[in-house]
């Protein structure tokens, strides 16, 4: 176990921003952590702050981080039990997600193929409760553990512990930064249930000629999707999503409607209203009559194939890129009187 000093964070974070970290160490197991988090590392005489990485694929870092970056590298993934319905899957947090996907896919256990080539680690997907193409991790979650930084001991986290909701968990509001998920135990079905109802699944399987439907062909289908959308982060940095799709009434819908009928929105279970924050974003931009699609301002910018995703085209600050974000967010509220949010962790 070696804690690195003054580490470049570039390779860790797929906007590829330059940021440093004062100290650097990974961890493979629960062990390993305990010992680095009681190490007697201190800047000004007070114990320091920390951030646990895993992919880092859902992170902006803006300024330099003064503290200990703890990379999990906890990896394994077995089955833990099984019964007539499911099989139960504990992951270790540092295993890759698509990877882990792919594993399960190999062997039909079914649940995760909607979720293929989601970036980052299977440790942080509890974290915003990632999600894609009609699936939530939360359907398949059975339960996690995680470590109390201060109170040094394991807790055992079940769905409703969780508190998960649309890009939520209780991890990033009332528990922030106190825990840090160790692994993760899925409940996958041994007769997967496939769901290709969302988005343009179906469209994609006609297209790839599929006569046998399965999870392997819902999981190719999803990657051949996500490739031809989003930008890949080793050619140019980002993050996915910037912001998150924000939630209206009905009433504030059929308003929003009255004045601009092209706006895009999908009813939610519970009867609201979510509305697509890169239309939003698009029919804005940094002067009336422009839009966000496509800017650029020095290495920073918004993709110009979906402005949901800011983008860093080589050497941009992360203060640049929240600053665009700032000016995205700002007239968007001008324009719609709506306050988007950010779904990316800004550090
Ligand atoms: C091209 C692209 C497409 C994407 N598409 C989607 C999508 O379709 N759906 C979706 O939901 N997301 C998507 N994302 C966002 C991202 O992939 C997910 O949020 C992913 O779960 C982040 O995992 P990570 O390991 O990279 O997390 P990191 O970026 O390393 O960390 C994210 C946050 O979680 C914390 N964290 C990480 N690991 C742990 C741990 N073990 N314990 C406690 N806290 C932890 C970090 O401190 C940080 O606050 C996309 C990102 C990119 C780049």
């Amino acid at each position: 176990m070696q804690i690195l000093e003054n580490i470049s964070l570039r390779p860790f974070n797929t906007f590829g921003i330059d940021a440093k970290a004062r100290f650097f160490a990974s961890f493979k197991e629960t062990e390993e952590l305990e010992e680095l988090l009681t190490s007697d590392l201190k800047s000004n005489g007070t114990r320091l702050r920390t951030l646990v990485l895993g992919g880092g694929s859902n992170i902006l870092f803006t300024k330099d981080f003064e503290g200990l970056v703890l990379k999990n590298e906890i990896s394994g993934i077995k089955v833990l039990h099984e019964d007539s319905e499911y099989l139960y899957i504990k992951a270790g947090a540092g295993e890759n997600w698509h990877q882990f996907v792919l594993h399960c896919i190999e062997r039909n256990w079914g649940g995760v193929e909607n979720l293929s080539l989601i970036p980052g680690n299977v440790g942080a997907s509890p974290m915003q409760n990632i999600g894609a193409y009609g699936v939530e991790l939360d359907d398949v979650f059975w339960d996690l553990e995680a470590y109390h930084v201060n109170d040094k001991k394991l807790v055992t986290f079940t769905r409703s512990d969780c508190e998960f909701g649309y890009r939520e968990s209780v991890f990033k509001k009332k528990l922030k930064d106190q825990f840090i998920i160790l692994n993760v135990t899925f409940q996958l079905r041994k007769n997967p249930r496939l769901n290709t109802g969302y988005g343009a699944i179906e469209e994609e399987l006609e297209k790839m000629g599929v006569k046998v439907l399965n999870i392997k062909a819902i999981s190719d289908a999803v990657i051949r999707i996500r490739t031809s959308k989003l930008p890949k982060p080793a050619e140019v940095g980002n993050a996915g999503s910037f912001f998150k799709n924000p939630t209206v009434s009905k009433a504030q819908f059929s308003l929003l409607k009255s004045k601009f009928e092209n706006i895009i929105g999908h009813e939610n279970i519970e009867g609201t209203i979510k509305l697509a924050a890169g239309w939003l974003i698009e029919q804005c931009g940094p002067v009336s009559g422009t839009s966000w699609k496509g800017f650029r301002r020095g290495d920073a910018g918004c993709h110009a194939k979906q402005a949901l995703v800011l983008v860093n085209y080589g050497n941009a600050q992360g203060k640049e890129i929240y600053n665009l974000s700032e000016e995205i967010l700002q007239s968007v509220k001008e324009k719609f009187g709506i306050t988007l949010e950010r779904e990316v962790n800004i550090i």
